[in-house]
């Protein structure tokens, strides 16, 4: 019986190559297709590596028709990027007008926007007429995005292409402003040139003329690689940031536990799940760090200052005895969460931390008034639920599990992404190898090419974002797994603007900029996470946050009612 068994194994087996091979005899492109009808993202992979390799006009054909299909469907999400992605790293000069045409044709839909993010993987020399046409034809953020893009081909050519915009550009025109200022960041990007030329248009336009004729070498400066312990702070710009003043920026502490984990030698959770200051610390970012027992004060304003960031803290009952806090926990979640899992018989000192109604209203003029509020994890429940109850509120608490984030293809552009899913110029790239190829051959990732290989660590009892208010929140990242899992938007970092129609601001200059307050809430810790590349994606995150705040001040001047 064994045997017969063991032959008909065998059979099953030799007739299961067979078919195989068969399956394998199919061209990418089908191959590509019934990955997607199968829905499996390991198929469409490696269709997609095929394609890239196969690197024509019908390799572009195939990608850019299963693009369409697939836009707007959120289950597909990351195909949909895997897709994008192979679009980006077609190489063929006959290709790239085809992608120039197709991004112009859909430039006023997440599709154009997400493949014009996708070619920040192309950093040849032909992607600077695809880059220059679309500052000419595509919308406003698409010409911010291809401004930056053009830093990433560090090549002779990118600066003369940008010093060719410059010229076309009106100095004194204000409504052009930020497209001379992405100019100049770009352009400091690639040379490096003295501080002088920062933000002088006659100076870079002199430069240009007696630089033209040297070598790309004696121009262009390669992009340093970071060190194991760097933080973006060593890649990327952030003034803007840097220069705010250290009484405007607010980061708050749960402090209430103190005195009891003092008491208790101190041992014990002290209430705290991360510690953004020393994030902003080491980024060079001014701020202030305050216990929440401060901002509860009724005398504690809001008024004069800019930004309220906070660290996820644990705001729920739970015994703060001293006595118990030196006795090991009762279980494994007493560790975290000393609720009812209190090890101590008697006298227990139950203790909640959470914010006073007073103070959520507070939070909440601030943030209606220009103010930019960060939050993670846990705030969710004690502050935005509170403060801001149509937006977002938590759906359900998740497991602790890594997860893979992607850019939600709407959002792809938007200021807040910027640097988020860019490789950074790391020591040692991080190689992915290419199913098919010789052995030994890895595709390397470049600095600033579009990188999806950020996974962020979500901790047990998370809450979950539920999105109450889809024209008001933008999603920022999303995560395949958790909206299979929850079956919603699997959204993992959000935000919104919060604007009171009877103020007027004061503040806030810019074409573009949009009058009220901004909350950004992200489901995840810096702290905690395990890859430097997943911190960055975080810091950046932040940066940006902050970066928007220092570049427009909204709050810098009166806030006026009207
Ligand atoms: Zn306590
Ligand atoms: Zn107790």
């Amino acid at each position: 019986m064994m045997r017969r068994l063991v032959i008909i194994i065998v059979i099953g087996a030799i007739l299961g190559l067979v078919s195989g091979d068969t399956a394998m005899a199919a061209t990418p492109s089908q191959d590509l297709q019934a990955g997607i009808q199968k829905n499996d993202i390991k198929i469409v992979k490696k269709a997609v590596d095929e394609l890239v390799r196969q690197n024509d006009e019908a390799a572009f054909n195939s990608l850019s028709n299963a693009a369409v299909a697939l836009d707007g469907v959120a289950e597909s999400t990351e195909m949909l990027w895997a897709i994008l992605e192979g679009i980006g790293r077609l190489a063929n000069r006959a290709v790239i007008p085809k992608i120039t045409s197709f991004i112009i044709k859909y430039k006023d839909k997440d599709l154009g926007r997400a493949l014009l993010s996708a070619m920040r993987s192309n950093q040849s020399l032909e992607m600077i007429p695809l880059l220059s046409a679309i500052v000419d034809k595509g919308t406003y953020e698409m010409k911010l995005e291809c401004l930056r893009q053009f830093a990433n081909i560090r090549i002779k050519e990118s600066a003369e292409a940008l010093i060719n915009l410059l010229k076309t550009i009106d100095e004194k025109d204000r409504s052009r402003q930020e497209l001379l200022e992405y100019i100049y960041a770009s352009l400091n990007d690639l040379t490096r040139a003295p501080d002088k030329f920062h933000t002088n248009y006659t100076l870079w336009v002199e430069w240009w003329g007696k630089v033209k004729d040297k070598p790309a070498a004696e121009i262009i400066v390669k992009k340093k690689a970071l060190s194991g312990d760097g933080n973006v702070d060593k890649y990327r710009p952030m003034t803007a940031a840097q220069s705010l003043e250290k009484d405007k920026v607010i980061v708050v502490r749960n402090d209430e536990c103190d005195a009891n984990i003092k008491k208790a030698g101190g041992k014990g959770f002290d209430g705290n799940y991360d510690k953004i200051q020393d994030i902003l610390a080491a980024l060079n970012i001014p701020f202030t760090l305050i216990g929440k027992s401060e901002l509860d004060k009724e005398s504690y304003s809001l008024d004069d200052k800019w930004a309220l960031v906070f660290n996820c803290n644990f705001f729920m009952d739970h015994c703060c005895n001293p006595e118990h806090l030196k006795m090991p926990p009762s279980n494994k979640e007493g560790q975290v969460i000393r609720t009812k899992e209190c090890p101590g018989t008697v006298n227990h000192i139950n203790h909640k931390t959470e914010l006073s109604e007073k103070t959520i209203k507070k939070i909440r003029r601030f943030v209606e008034t220009g103010g930019y509020l960060f939050t993670e994890d846990l705030n969710i429940m004690e502050i935005i639920e509170r403060a801001f109850p149509k937006t977002i509120s938590k759906s359900t608490f998740v497991d602790e599990m890594t997860v893979r984030i992607l850019p939600e293809p709407a959002a792809v552009l938007h200021p807040y992404l910027k640097y988020v899913f860019e490789a950074p110029p790391m020591a040692q790239p991080p190689a992915v190898s290419m199913p098919g190829q010789p052995s030994g051959e890895t595709k390397s990732v470049k600095p600033g090419e579009l990188s999806m290989d950020s996974e962020w660590q979500i901790d047990n009892q998370s809450p979950n974002i539920k999105i109450n208010s889809q024209s008001d929140v933008v999603v920022l990242i999303t995560s395949p797994q958790m909206a299979k899992l929850y079956k919603d938007e699997g959204a993992v970092a959000v935000t919104f603007r919060v604007v009171d129609p009877s103020i007027q601001m004061t503040g806030g200059k810019g074409m573009t900029y949009l009058p009220g307050g901004r909350v950004l809430h992200v489901m995840s810790h810096f702290g905690h996470q395990r890859s430097k590349v997943s911190e960055f994606a975080l810091q950046n995150l932040l940066v940006n946050f902050l970066e928007e705040l220092g570049k427009y001040k909204p709050r810098a001047s009166k806030v006026v009612k009207k």
